[in-house]
Parts: C-alpha cells; sequence; structure tokens
C-alpha cells in the first residue's frame, strides 16, 4: 500500500516528497517536502482520519481550496 502518497481528503496523490523519498533519512524527508513549507490549517487536519493524520500530506489542492472557502467566510476579520 502506498497510502503516503494519497490525498486523505480527496485521494489523488499528493505529490509529497515525504513519502516519494523513502530511502532518505526521516530528518531529510522532512525538510525537503513542499507541505513543510506550506501552514496546514487545523481545520483542514482536522477532517483527515485520525490515523492518516501527521503521517500522509493533505495535497496541495485541498489546501488552496480549503483557503479561498476560508477567505470567503472571515470577511470580518
Ligand atoms: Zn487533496
Ligand atoms: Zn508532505
Amino acid at each position: 500500500m502506498q497510502n503516503a502518497l494519497i490525498c486523505p481528503l480527496c485521494l489523488a496523490d499528493n505529490r509529497c516528497a515525504c513519502a516519494a523519498t523513502t530511502n532518505r533519512s526521516s530528518a531529510d524527508k522532512a525538510a525537503d517536502c513542499w507541505c513543510m513549507a506550506l501552514e496546514i490549517p487545523p481545520t483542514l487536519l482536522a477532517q483527515v482520519p485520525t490515523a492518516q493524520r501527521n503521517r500522509v500530506c493533505i495535497c496541495a489542492t485541498c489546501i488552496a481550496a480549503f483557503w479561498s472557502n476560508a477567505g470567503s467566510e472571515v470577511g470580518d476579520a
């Protein structure tokens, strides 16, 4: 199973460098992934099944979709 490569929200390829580079040390893997440079919204993370949370990356598409939705909701901030 390569579930680490699948976005838990949309079930598409999450393009996670952490999961793709399995032959590196865990420290290097973490530093390499694009998702480490992005802020994952806690609200979005809460939608990930507990078993996969902090183990499987959410794809960039889902993160972008979350921010575009959030932007329309926090109009009075
Ligand atoms: Zn996704
Ligand atoms: Zn990642």
